[in-house]
């Protein structure tokens, strides 16, 4: 195993106070140069002599993905434009963009932790990586690049797209690492298996993040590519890619918490959670210089794991995470997370982790229809054994979610596949919202 900094190993009580630290001097950075979070805090009645360790962040106000929208483009910078080397945007679904902006030092510290993500899965200097993440506004493509060349590995900048050319590439240059969304890795898993050329690649590990992925979609991508497949997180807001990853372990998320301090709270009332109970992650930054974030609601549904881990690491981890809470679609009265949909479709050995989420309204009656691809092997004209499946998938879906589903197998490679971000989910529901 390579140790890349004494950070991911320090003792618990040294951690806290390297956060106590940091955490005082972003504050008090936050207070004197960005006119947002001083207002805030004066709203609050306090200031940067009232957080002294850790333990007063819940005195600090929260950050919303609309106060980013509102502070659109540069609001939430708190150094001058001069100081600001890098412009990132997320672009989302809605609204406005949400734009982040780096530091020199910030672009040092983001290249140093996603250095630890591709270290901490085993890799130097002597691999090569494909970068099929997107470059551009998009953080993946160059997050990931930039710590790739941070550990002195050779870096292949394809970005995201170009199916055939990435095989090619793949193969020709002897790739050993591969960075992309978990649906582009899948895709391109089922290309060289169309392709007969499994035994060609020297492609032995896999850093997929940006979207939410089951443990049955891991493994079949381990299987696809003959890798081993690490998850990684991270957001535009607190700086892309390399804000969370896993060990050979792959038991949760080690979080790179001499940076981004996590805390989970519920919600509905915005109070933390006990230790160790699923809600709502939130991230302070506490080395950011370009745009520090105080308390960011991210959405993301998680819990923080504080037991040891058996790689050595003393940084807490974080759970896969479970949907985000603008993900829930709520289906006559249920709610239903796409994830929780997916794991049970991976049970079934007949059906490709290729599937689409239909909700509509008829009637005044939610409508839910689950599209999923049969696998080649097992798609037959024989009408009823894939009824018998068709039953036996939505009779599964009836006992875990609680509601039931019309569920609509179809022929292998008729969904669309991602390059990127995979779009599942089609709720037709907001069309008629005012
Ligand atoms: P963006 O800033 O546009 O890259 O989007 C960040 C969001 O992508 C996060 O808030 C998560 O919802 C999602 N995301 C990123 N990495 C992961 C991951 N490993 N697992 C699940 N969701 C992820
Ligand atoms: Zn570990």
């Amino acid at each position: 195993m390579i140790w890349n900094e004494s950070y991911e190993c320090m003792g618990r009580e040294e951690m806290r106070e390297v956060q106590n630290k940091r955490l005082r001097t972003t504050v008090e950075h936050v207070y004197h140069n960005s006119p947002f979070y001083r207002a805030k805090m004066q709203e609050l009645g306090i200031t940067p002599m009232d957080i002294e360790t850790i333990d007063d962040l819940v005195k600090l106000p929260f950050t919303t993905k609309t106060d980013l929208r509102d502070q659109y483009p540069f609001g939430l910078f708190s150094v001058p434009m001069s100081e600001i080397v890098r412009l990132h945007a997320s672009s989302g679904t809605t609204g406005k963009s949400v734009v982040a902006g780096y530091t020199r030092k910030d672009l040092s510290t983001w290249s140093e932790v996603i250095a630890r993500t591709f270290t901490s899965g085993g890799c130097s200097r002597n691999d090569i990586f494909q970068i099929a993440y997107g470059y551009g506004l998009f953080t993946g493509g160059l997050g990931a690049h930039y710590g790739a060349e941070n550990i002195g590995a050779s870096v292949i900048p394809i970005s995201a797209g170009n199916t055939e050319k990435q095989i090619q590439l793949m193969t020709d240059f002897g790739s050993t690492a591969l960075c992309c969304t978990p649906s582009y890795a899948l895709y391109l898993g089922e290309a060289i298996e169309d392709m007969g050329i499994k035994d060609k690649l020297k492609l032995r590990v896999g850093f997929f993040g940006a979207e939410p992925w089951t443990e049955a979609m891991r493994l079949e991508i381990e299987k696809k590519l003959n890798i081993k497949a690490y998850d990684i997180f991270g957001l535009t807001e607190v700086i892309g890619p390399g804000v969370s990853y896993e060990c050979y372990a792959q038991k949760g998320m080690h979080i790179n918490e001499d940076h981004f301090l996590p805390e989970i709270i519920n919600p509905k009332t915005l109070e933390p959670v006990a230790s160790g109970e699923v809600g709502e992650l939130v991230f302070t930054t506490i080395t950011k210089e370009g745009m520090p974030v105080i308390r960011y609601r991210t959405k993301d549904l998680t819990r923080l794991m504080y037991e040891p881990c058996s790689c050595g690491r003393t940084s807490v981890r974080m759970h896969k995470i479970m949907g985000r809470s603008d993900d829930m679609l709520i289906i006559r009265g249920v709610n239903v997370f796409p994830t929780q949909i997916e794991s049970v479709l991976m049970e079934f050995g007949e059906t490709a982790p290729h599937y689409h989420l239909y909700v509509d309204r008829e009637n005044n009656t939610d409508t839910f229809d689950v599209h999923v691809e049969v696998r080649p092997e097992n798609f037959t004209d024989d009408m009823s054994s894939m009824l018998n499946l068709r039953k036996r998938i939505e009779a599964r879906i009836q006992s875990v979610v609680g509601i039931h589903a019309s569920v609509k197998l179809v022929e292998p490679r008729s969904i669309e596949r991602s390059i990127g971000k995979a779009q599942r989910v089609t709720d037709k529901r907001n069309l008629y919202k005012e």
